[in-house]
Parts: structure tokens; sequence; C-alpha cells
């Protein structure tokens, strides 16, 4: 019996038919059987009774409800502005904050605290100081001054800088980021006053995701002010950008990721033949949720409560084992640290609850991978939100204006918007006939693609309308139908009252793509109020100016609009050819934008990235690339040859025995196996010689051309070894096969 029909044969007596496999091969696959005698047996967690969301709802949070109870009228209205507008918070008002939060958090049990950070990788940073220093009596006393609040020091250079930093001046500045509250962060080893805060080189330097993002969200405020009062608004709220990510994960039982040192080390799969079913009944996508996963769903989802952040759906998504689940959208920066605390999150309850949570963006080879569908718009508290058609978009003209300017934006820095999302994880899913192509084009919908062609044309007269949905069922109320379908094939698509960017990863921090949003965005509206201005200055009727404006922009950048099938090979060509947008198919092609002459003027004109600090991000991202390339083409190496082969030989050793008993008794058995068997294995080796020379090589002229020989000559010469081993694993006797196979990690629970 082999180890599927063991598992899948539900009445059997799991336990002895599992313990007979394993006194048989004990050697082969020890750890394989360990782990699905493990799960089989595993006791079933305990679903917690749920608290009331009102008992729990921001409990860890020092935000600006407990500040009201806390500070004095004046420092509390001094800290509400601060937080609402980005006002500078005067340094009483600072002393007097600390003072509060430092009551709170040891009133809670809180020792530590630390200032939190998000450096150049796409997790977080943190180094932990005690409330607790000792006076001349050697008694213990707790101090925290603003001045501790304020900033702090990590020692060691070794954050990634892109050569900002020399190794010996290793001097780094943490600051807080009064917008973004304090919490407390529990772990089973203590809890901690966790300070969100900016990351700084000695010289000034962004050495973070969040001063570009800060940056961005500025310099959008000022364009789109500009803009607001050109079109004779008088009272002009700031301008924010709002996200909401959705997050797509896998979650694997960790007794089977614990035999696969790719997942462990390389968040995905390097070996895995396809199973004989995964995804093609689509019958997991929004299917019951497993029993298990939902327990650590809710168990997840009370702790983001207490941190106040808005978890608001789950389900299961298209592959098996992937879920999702989508905060209610919040403003950029709040979203963006909200976002980076789920995923860490996220990964430490999985561990909890008996899995590993894969975030990788293409775990599993042949089965849908995970994005991260970042949706963002720009409004403020008195013209609301600007990406709102409402029911006649036609006659909104701040709407279209600012809808144009994404339009532009789109257009002008697609290349831009691919290097932000580029990864070495990412490229394994962009384009990959389920995730969004390579190429930025921009996805309007029926009602706005054809309000913008009136405006190419000349002309703005209506809006078509969505219509009633009536299905004729008196028992089914009829409901207003969207004036746009979704397009679930754009890496770029408005949504209803936003956009959303749908080529993000599932691993990566939201801040780089929503600074590339922001930023376009701002240099779009700044390209809009001068023409317009240019335009009324000639005495042209505002309805006009704006037409007029848009009629230049759609003439200059329509072509970025397109609502038909992204994943096919037609558009893949016509896109490039009729269209002349570019289609960046790698992490290798794709980060060179950032060193484009174009870009740094884009970012130095908005003031979001100065040229040496955009240079120390490509050197950044251009090493991570390489660097996760070679690891995996390491482990490629590791694996195949002392997991891999050993289970093909061993096999061959067991086949010819039989043979050799079985040609005592006359009997010839069929070797057509073991040929095969004996070819795969010799065609890996032969394949893993090649990669290993491959990885030998150092004496590259640029980081281009090394990251150009990573994507050309490793990852080819990583899937040669790969397909020689996926063919072992389909003729190798199951019980000897070392790693879990790709239906056992899918679909055991
Ligand atoms: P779908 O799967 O249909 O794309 P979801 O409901 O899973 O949609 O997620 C949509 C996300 O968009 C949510 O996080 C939601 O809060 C967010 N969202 C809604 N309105 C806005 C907005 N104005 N700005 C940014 N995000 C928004
Ligand atoms: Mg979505």
């Amino acid at each position: 019996m082999t180890i599927t029909e063991v598992i899948n044969t539900e009445n059997s007596n799991l336990f002895n038919t599992i313990n007979v496999v394993e006194e048989k091969t004990m050697s082969g696959n020890e750890s394989r059987i360990q782990a699905i005698h493990q799960i089989t047996n595993r006791e079933t967690m305990s679903v917690k009774t749920p608290k009331p969301l009102d008992k729990i709802w921001a409990t860890d949070v020092f935000n600006l409800a407990k500040m009201e109870e806390s500070l004095s009228k004046t420092a509390f209205k001094a800290m509400k502005n601060t937080v609402k507008t980005g006002a500078p918070l005067d340094a009483a008002t600072a002393e007097v904050v600390a003072a509060a939060m430092k009551e709170w958090a040891l009133s809670k049990g809180v020792k530590f605290f630390s200032h939190i950070f998000y450096p150049m990788t796409n997790i977080t940073a943190e180094k932990h100081d005690g409330f607790i220093i000792s006076d001349s009596e050697g008694k213990a006393i707790t101090e925290f001054s603003s001045s501790l609040l304020i900033k702090g020091e990590p020692d060691g250079s070794s954050f990634p800088n892109g050569s900002i930093r020399m190794t010996n001046a290793a001097r780094g500045y943490t600051a807080w980021d009064p917008t973004s509250p304090v919490y407390i962060m529990h772990t089973d080893n203590g809890s901690t006053l966790m300070i969100p805060s900016v990351f700084m080189s000695w010289t000034g330097e962004a050495l973070d995701k969040k001063i570009p993002l800060l940056r961005s969200i500025d310099a959008m405020n000022k364009a789109g002010n500009k803009v607001l009062s050109l079109m004779g608004e008088t009272e002009i709220a700031p301008l924010n950008s709002s996200c909401g990510a959705e997050q797509e994960y896998f979650l694997v039982d960790s007794n089977f990721a614990n035999s696969r040192p790719d997942l462990l080390l390389a968040g995905r799969t390097l070996f895995g033949a396809s199973p004989a079913k995964g995804q093609q009944f689509d019958d997991h996508y929004f299917g019951t949720i497993p029993a298990r996963v939902q327990v650590f769903m809710q168990d997840y989802e009370d702790q983001l409560y207490r941190l106040g952040i808005p978890a608001k759906t789950h389900h299961n998504e298209v592959a098996p084992g992937q879920f999702e689940i989508a905060p209610y959208f919040e403003a950029a920066n709040i979203a963006a640290d909200h976002q980076q605390l789920m995923m860490t999150l996220m990964r430490a309850t999985a561990k909890k609850h008996g899995f590993l949570c894969l975030l990788h963006e293409k775990p599993f080879a042949g089965i849908n991978g995970s994005g991260k569908h970042v949706n963002w718009s720009v409004g403020n508290a008195t013209q609301g939100n600007l990406l709102d058609p409402g029911k006649t978009p036609h006659d909104n003209l701040n709407f279209l204006l600012f809808c144009g300017a994404v339009i532009r934006g789109v257009h002008k820095y697609g290349p831009l918007l691919r290097a932000v999302i580029a990864s070495a994880a990412n490229d394994h899913r962009l384009g990959a006939n389920e995730a969004p192509p390579a190429i930025l084009s921009v996805y309007l919908g029926d009602q706005l693609e054809k309000v913008f062609q009136d405006i190419k044309d000349g002309k703005i007269t209506s809006s078509q309308s969505g219509g009633t949905m009536d299905l004729g069922l008196s028992q089914i109320l009829n409901f207003e139908r969207d004036p746009g379908d979704r397009n679930r094939t754009s890496p770029f698509a408005f949504t209803g009252n936003r956009f959303e960017f749908r080529a993000v990863g599932s691993s990566q921090s939201v801040s780089g793509p929503l600074v590339a949003m922001n930023t376009m965005l701002a240099d779009s509206l700044s390209w809009i109020a001068d023409k317009l201005e240019a335009e009324l200055k000639k005495g042209t009727k505002q309805p006009d100016a704006v037409v007029a404006v848009l009629k230049e922009l759609m003439d200059l950048h329509g072509n970025v609009i397109f609502g038909g099938d992204g994943y096919s090979s037609e558009w893949h060509e016509k896109a490039v050819s009729e269209r002349g947008l570019q289609n960046i198919p790698t992490t290798a092609d794709a980060l060179p934008a950032l060193r484009e002459d174009y870009i740094k003027t884009l970012f130095e004109s908005t003031g979001v990235l100065s040229p040496i600090e955009l240079a120390s991000r490509y050197e950044v991202y251009a090493e991570q690339y390489i660097l996760s390339i070679e690891v995996e083409a390491k482990l490629v190496i590791d694996m195949a040859k002392t997991l891999i082969y050993p289970a093909a030989i061993g096999y061959l050793a067991e086949l010819s025995i039989t043979n050799s008993s079985m040609a005592e008794m006359g009997i010839e058995l069929d070797n057509s196996v073991a040929k095969k068997v004996a070819e795969e294995s010799n065609a890996m080796i032969a394949a893993i010689a090649k990669l290993s020379e491959a990885i030998e090589k150092h004496d590259f002229a640029t980081m281009e051309e090394h990251m150009q020989f990573c994507a050309n000559v490793i990852l080819i010469l990583m899937s040669k070894v790969r397909l020689h081993a996926d063919i072992l694993e389909t003729e190798v006797a199951d019980e000897l096969w070392p790693l879990p196979k790709y239906q056992e990690m899918l679909f055991i629970k």
C-alpha cells in the first residue's frame, strides 16, 4: 500500500498501517512517514471561546482614545493634530506623551520597549531596551524620557544600505513616527512596547521603507492641493493615500515542512512532481475552510483585533492549501505598518498551530502562486475619495483629473511599477497565466473607458450606467449592477472607487508599491496643474480646460488603457508592437529602471528619494535578487546530491537484488524501470555538475551582468536538475522517496 493509499483509506487503521510501513522503510523516508504519522495522530487544537470584539478591539494600542484618557487637554490636542495632519510635535508634548506611554505600558506588565523599523528588506527590525535602570543605591527605577521615545540608535552596520554606509561608519538612527500608534507585542517570551520608527544613516539618508513612503504622501498632497485649488476648491484638508492589501498565503503542516529543506530555507519547493490532482477542479476557491485552519484564523484575527488591525475577510484561495486575508483599508502609512505586523504575526501564529506559513510568491510549481493585491486610493476629509466617480463620472471633474493622473502615471512610469514589485520569487508568478502579466496596463471598466475615449474625441457627454440586476425571481431583490465588470487579468485595475495593483507579491512590503504610486501621482498631478493653470490663464472655462488637459493626456498616454484578456499571447504581442508598452519578464530586466534618468528625476523633483538613496536601493535589491538565487542553487545541488540521488540509487540496488534472485529462479524481469532510473540519475548528476560550475563564477563587470547570469544561466540549470529529479520521483518506489510529495503537503491537513 502506498502512503497516499494509506491516507486515502478512510476506514483503515492508519496507526497500524503506518507502523508496518515504518518498520519496512526506516532508512529511506523515515521523516516523511513520521510526518504523516504525526499529522494523523495530532491532537486537535481546542477552539478558545471567542472574546467579544468590543472587549479586545485595540486593547494593545496606545491610540488617540487612550491618549485622551491620560493626557492633559492641551497635550492631547497637539498630539491629535500631529496624528491627523502630520504637523511637528513640540518637545514639551513629546515629554508628556512619553510619560503617559510608559505608565500605560507598565500597567500592562510590559518591561521593554523597542523602536520597530522597516529596513530595505521585506521584514522588520527591532532592538529591545528595558524601561529599567538602577539608581545609586541599587534600587530599580523605570525611565522613559522623550529622548528615548524620539530617537534610537541601532548598533551595527548590518542592515542593507547599498554602499551608503561604510562598514566602519556604522551609526544609524531610528526616530519615532508619531503618526503610527505604538502598541504592545505579546510573545511567549514577554511583552514589548513597539514604537513604529523611521531608520536613517548618520548622514541623514533613508535606509528604510517608511521615510520614502511619508515623503511620497507629502509630495502627492502638495500636487493634489494645487490641482484642487485650481478647480476652485477653497477648503482643502491634507490629502492622504489609502491602502487595503489582500494577503494570500499557503499553510503546510510543519511536520512536512521540517522534512523539506527547500521550504524551510527558500520558502518554496525546489523539487516536486505534479500531483494527479491539483487545482483542476476549482473546488478549493471559496470552499469550506478546513477546521484546523479556521482555528488558526480565529486565533490570528483575535491578535490582530487586539492590535487595532481591522481584519475584514478571509477565505480559501484557488490552490489547495492556499488562503487569503484582507483587512479593511486604512491610511497608507498605517496600512503599511499593519501589513508588516500581519505578516510577522501570521508566521508566528501558524507555527503555534503546527503549520509553516508560506508567504512566498510561488511555493509550488504548477499551482497558483500568491499575490498581495494592493487597493489604493487618494482622498481627504473635505473632498472625500478623489477616485470615487459617483454615478455620473463625466461631470465629476475632480475625479476625472485624478483618474487621468493615474493613467498618465502608469503609462509613463510602468517600468518603475514593474521594478518595485520585482523579486526572484515574484518572477515565478508574474505572467505565469494565473497572475498579471509583466506588462503594465490599466483597466478602467466599460463606463470609464467610454468616458475617457469621449474625452480623447474632444467631448464629454454622458456616462452609461450599470443598470439593474433583475433575475426575474420574486424572492430575490433587484439590485444595482456595477457600471463595469472586474478584470482579473489586469495588473492595474479600477475597481469602483480605487485602483487595485494586482501584481504585488505576497511576501513584499506594500511600501515600495505605495511609494511608486504616490510619487507617480504627485508627478502627474503637477503636470496636470501646470497645464490646467495655463488653460485657465488663457481664459478657457473650467470644464473646457479640464477636457483640453485630459485630451492631451489621453493622446500621450491613452495607450496604456486595456480592457481585454491580459493573459492572452495576442496581448503580449500587441502591447509591445502596437501600444509601445514594455514586457519586462524578469527582475534582472526590471531593476535597472531604477537607474534611468527619468526615474531619478521623478524621485528627486518630488523630494521622495535623492539620487544617492535611489542608487542605494538599486544596489540592495539587485544584491537580494542575486543572493536569493544563489542560495536556491546551492540548495538544489545539496538536496539533489544528498537526498534524491541516494533514493534513486537505493531503488536501483533493490531492483538489482530482486532481478538477480529472480534470474536464479529462471524468471526474467522487465528492466526498463531500472534503465530509466539509471538514465535520469546520470542526467541529474551531469546537470548538478554544470550548476556547481556556474555558481563558482564571480567575475562580473556589473551587477546587471550578474543578475542576467542568474536569470538566464543559473535558473535554467536549476530547472534542468529539477526536471530529472521530478521524473525520478515518479519512478522510484514511493516508500523510498525522502521528500514529502506535493499531494501530501497540499491535501493533508
Ligand atoms: P476583492 O477580493 O473583491 O478584490 P476584497 O474585499 O477581498 O476584494 O478586498 C478589497 C480591499 O480593498 C479591502 O482591503 C478593502 O478595504 C479595500 N478598499 C476598499 N475601498 C478602498 C479605498 N477607497 N482605498 C483603498 N482600499 C480600499
Ligand atoms: Mg482583489
